[in-house]
């Protein structure tokens, strides 16, 4: 039996893409304790290796493991891809396509076809399998690569203090005054006014607290 495709989006929800759920790289560890965790059999494809349409089959054959007789088309590939399925026949398969953003560059149209093939894989729709052929897999398709086009967590949040009551004013404004290098996480905070920045010269004088209603500084 066949075990039940997980709810990629309902468990990993910061990811928005879909059919192929795109994925940034610095969320990698992520999407691998997720795929860990339901016991995914992970096909991945390098688009380092996808950067022209002959190369591209070279690295499908490899991933996939297909026939060494397996052509440079997608009918070819359809057929043997049949018996990757066979091979793989009840298991979850994750294809986690690697550097897609990088084949996309060097190689847009094959990276296209590739994709829709791909996703041909997820829906079950392989032409070489005929109606009655009981193997199945279930297959999710991630894409990953770098920058805006592809899906990450939100930062965490710097947990921080207060706010307290001001000592001048009384309102409950008083919020961490913070010195060294601001790490991202500290900068959003600063950002959500939930922390001012100072520069990185940390004295022992300096106060601790600041007014966000009268600017009131204090230690
Ligand atoms: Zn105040």
């Amino acid at each position: 039996m066949t075990p039940a495709r997980p709810h990629v989006r309902g468990e990993l929800s910061w990811i928005t893409s879909g059919p192929a759920y795109c994925v940034e790289v610095s969320a990698l560890e992520v999407l691998e304790e997720f795929l860990d965790a339901h016991g995914y059999t992970v096909v991945a494809l390098d688009g380092e290796q996808m950067t022209t349409r002959a190369t591209t089959f070279d690295e499908l054959r490899r991933a996939f493991a297909l026939a060494p007789w397996c052509g440079d088309n997608w009918d070819a590939v359809n057929d043997c891809l049949g018996e990757f399925v066979h091979a793989h026949d009840g298991q979850l398969v994750a294809i986690v396509w690697c550097n897609q953003d990088v084949a996309a560059a060097n190689a847009p149209a094959t990276s296209a076809e590739v994709g829709w093939a791909l996703l041909e894989v997820v829906l079950g729709r392989m032409p070489s399998l005929g109606p009655n052929c009981p193997w199945r897999i279930h297959a999710d398709l991630f894409l990953t690569g770098q920058g805006e086009d592809y899906d990450r967590p939100p930062p965490k949040r710097l947990p921080l203090p207060g706010p307290v009551e001001c000592p001048v004013c009384g309102e409950m404004e008083g919020v961490p005054i913070l010195r060294g290098l601001p790490m991202p996480m500290v900068q959003e905070a600063a950002r959500e006014h939930r922390a001012v920045l100072r520069g990185c010269i940390v004295s022992p004088e300096d106060d601790n607290w600041f007014c966000r209603a009268c600017a009131w500084e204090w230690r």
